[in-house]
């Protein structure tokens, strides 16, 4: 599948739930209150500002935009310059000793093409191996398939292995592929697009509005000030548009140009 690559031995993997959880005590620990299925409706601009869910509304002084491929409508300057894509990754049952002709070293593999393939080995000795898109908001109804295809396509040994967990979620990506940060309004502040790099680019994203909100806006100016373009058809008609161009993208994907 592949003629070269490159070792970064300066990176690494993680576990992302993990990750998360570990922030998540974290924030709780400095004082954070976290209210989990609060989805908000609407914001209402304004000093302070209003933050509308089901079941209550919430003034703030500032408000954080970080909902990135969930963002939906929430905010239109946001939306026409990030487009949700779903992603899917299948884990294959334990492979025991085939790991050693599979990936004989303990690396995350991402490869260069447009639909990114993308696959690691878990503690357990199975193959996590990313792969496949769909746009909008409906997911396919065989998620493994998605990742199955290309799994086989690099692993050609693997095409019959034993799926034993398939999952897939919503990233979002912006048209020159860097995160888009934004003031939305003078208290608003916006990160999302991380465009499949958001494990670590989300976080560094998170540090800089939180110094931003302290008075340091430096960092997050800087990020904010890079050009993103927005996508043909804002926030209507961005899906089928992208759908188009990806079909193409993949369909050279395939033909190897
Ligand atoms: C299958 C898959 C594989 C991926 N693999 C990688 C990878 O290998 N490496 C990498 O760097 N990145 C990867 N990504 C991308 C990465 O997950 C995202 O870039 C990252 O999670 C972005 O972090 P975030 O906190 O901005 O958004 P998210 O992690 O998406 O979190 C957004 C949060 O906002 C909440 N939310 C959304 N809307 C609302 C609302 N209206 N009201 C209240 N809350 C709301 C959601 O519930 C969610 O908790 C992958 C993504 C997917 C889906």
């Amino acid at each position: 599948a592949y003629r070269g690559g490159i070792l970064d031995m300066g990176a690494a993997h993680l576990h992302p739930l993990n990750l998360a959880l570990g922030l998540a005590r974290a924030a709780q620990a400095a004082g954070v209150e976290i209210y989990e299925r609060s989805a908000v409706h609407q914001i209402t601009e304004g000093s302070p500002a209003t933050v509308q869910t089901d079941g209550g509304r919430v003034t703030a002084d500032h408000v954080i935009l970080a909902c990135n491929g969930y963002l939906g409508g929430l905010n239109r300057k946001v939306a026409a310059k990030v487009m949700p894509i779903n992603n899917f990754i299948v884990a294959t049952e334990p492979l025991g000793d085939r790991v050693k002709d599979v990936l004989p070293r303990d690396v995350a593999v991402a490869d260069s093409k447009f639909v990114v393939n993308y696959f690691r080995l878990s503690h357990d000795g199975r193959l996590l191996f990313g792969g496949g898109e769909s746009y909008g908001y409906r997911f396919p109804s065989d998620l493994a398939a998605k990742a199955r295809k290309p799994m086989g396509q690099v692993f050609p040994a693997l095409r019959d292995v034993k799926i034993d967990y398939a999952w897939g979620g919503t990233l979002a990506i912006t048209m020159k592929r860097l995160p888009f940060l934004a003031r939305v309004a003078p208290n608003i502040l916006s990160a999302s697009g991380y465009s499949g790099h958001g494990v670590g680019t989300a976080i560094h994203a998170g540090q800089l509005m939180a110094r931003a909100i302290q008075g340091d806006g430096d960092g997050f100016d800087t990020m904010s000030a890079l050009p993103t373009p927005t996508f043909p058809g804002g926030g209507a008609l961005r899906s089928p548009l992208l759908a188009l161009a990806m079909s193409w993208f993949s369909l050279r994907d395939r033909l190897g140009i």
